[in-house]
């Protein structure tokens, strides 16, 4: 079978490489020069399963008051006069309750655990090299009060099975000791050891090159304006560089999934802007050894070669991917604090893109009203978590398997 993958992004990418894996031909369209140039480029990098909890909850609407009140919160909730945006919020608030709140954490935590399995047996059977840290996550508190409510937010997690340390700051001194000179600014840490972290963009481009190897068709600079429809069934892909036929088709346009002509489908991703700074680190430097998350200044850092990432901020800013380096104040602040020694913080390089998020968290898989269309898009902050795993059901949907987790809760709804 001939497969279309709309977009080359982590998803698009690791799609491309399962259905390669199953023997299709496959074809990845994508506007950008070469994969992963949008929101997979810059991302925190990490594979953070022990960290699956819905956005939407009931502490999310005491955040969203707080972030109309005040400046610089990592939160920066503005009103829009753009009717998606009034959807997916009243949908987002929906999603609000302590019910919902847990029935979507469940299934973004099985999703993430099955993704992480998965992206395990990638490396190992490609060798793609991608600053790849394994051996845990720690997400950090400052007070006594946040890492209490750290603890019971993420029980619903442990329960479902994930493993946990709850670590004072001496403990979390010991296991990532890059923390030492500081730990007095810490109450302690959930430490998820099985949780890893790595360069999205390093990993989808290596992979990339490997599907491009064994003969998938990388149609790069090329845009996408819509598809044509027949009935229940895609025709053709428009781009700006002419039509591209396949048998089925995969959309994994990320944030602009829903802006694709010709579907007769709402496809609920809105985009939430997020900040990423990266700085080199050299031999005079003390970086961290462990990813980590600032839980309190929601500030997630991630060591990745010889470089430090840290992201933050979840911006309702639409499709504006703009920025200064007044945006970065927040990590930086974060960052020097926690990890004074860690990189070279005179010499920043800033980035923004957008998350493609759905109002429950969770992407969008299997099929809506056309019969060769697989929806693979809306992961919305853990695309890179999640990708390999929902790669891993399109191809066993594009190829009438049973895929191994059920899709409740993943499917258009
Ligand atoms: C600040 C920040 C930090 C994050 N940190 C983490 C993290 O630590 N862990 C984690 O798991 N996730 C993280 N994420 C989320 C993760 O980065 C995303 O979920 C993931 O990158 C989405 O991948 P994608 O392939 O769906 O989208 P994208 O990477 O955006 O790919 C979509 C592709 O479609 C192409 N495209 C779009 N429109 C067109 C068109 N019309 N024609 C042709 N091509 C088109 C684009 O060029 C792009 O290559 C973070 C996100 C942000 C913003």
């Amino acid at each position: 079978m001939h497969v279309v993958v709309m977009g080359a992004g982590v998803v698009g990418v690791t799609t491309a490489w399962q259905l390669l894996e199953d023997g299709h031909e496959v074809t990845v369209i994508d506007r950008q020069p070469e994969a992963a140039c949008e929101t997979s480029f810059a991302n925190a990098g990490l594979v953070a399963v022990g960290h699956a909890l819905a956005w939407a909850n009931p502490r999310a609407l005491r955040t969203l008051v707080r972030s109309l009140i005040k400046a610089d919160q990592p939160l920066r909730f503005r009103f829009r006069a753009d009717p998606a945006f009034w959807r997916f919020s009243l949908a987002f608030l929906r999603q609000c309750t302590d019910a919902r709140a847990r029935v979507n954490s469940r299934i973004k935590h099985r999703l993430c655990g099955y993704a992480q399995q998965v992206l395990q047996q990638v490396v190992t059977a490609t060798g793609v090299e991608y600053d790849g840290m394994r051996g845990g996550i720690l997400y950090l508190h400052r007070t006594p009060e946040t890492l209490e409510r750290g603890v019971a937010n993420l029980w619903i997690l442990a329960e479902a099975g994930q493993p946990m340390e709850v670590v004072d700051r001496e403990r979390a001194a010991e296991i990532d000791p890059a923390l030492g000179p500081t730990k007095d600014r810490i109450a302690g840490a959930i430490f998820c050891p099985t949780d890893e972290s790595g360069d999205a963009s390093k990993f989808s481009r290596a992979l990339a090159a490997v599907c491009a190897g064994r003969g998938a068709s990388f149609r790069y600079r090329t845009t996408i304006k819509g598809v044509d429809v027949a009935s229940d069934r895609v025709e053709r892909v428009l781009t700006d560089r002419g039509e591209v036929r396949g048998d089925c088709y995969v959309l994994s346009l990320g944030s602009y999934s829903p802006l694709i002509e010709g579907l007769a489908e709402r496809i609920p991703v809105y985009p939430v802007k997020g900040y990423s700074l990266t700085v080199p680190i050299d031999g005079a430097n003390n970086p961290p050894t462990k990813g980590g998350i600032d839980e309190d200044n929601l500030c997630a850092y991630v060591r990745m070669g010889d470089r430090l990432r840290a992201t933050s901020t979840a911006e309702f800013a639409g499709y504006d991917t703009s920025h200064r380096p007044a945006d970065f104040a927040h990590i930086l602040r974060s960052l020097r604090d926690l990890l004074p020694n860690a990189a070279d913080y005179g010499r920043p390089q800033y980035w923004a893109c957008l998350r493609p998020m759905t109002p429950q968290g969770t992407p969008i898989q299997g099929r809506g009203r056309y019969r060769n269309l697989y929806y693979n898009t809306g992961h919305g902050h853990m695309g890179w978590t999640m990708a390999c795993g929902t790669a891993k059901i399109t191809a066993d949907l594009v190829a009438g398997r049973t895929p191994d987790l059920p899709l409740d809760g993943l499917t258009l709804r």
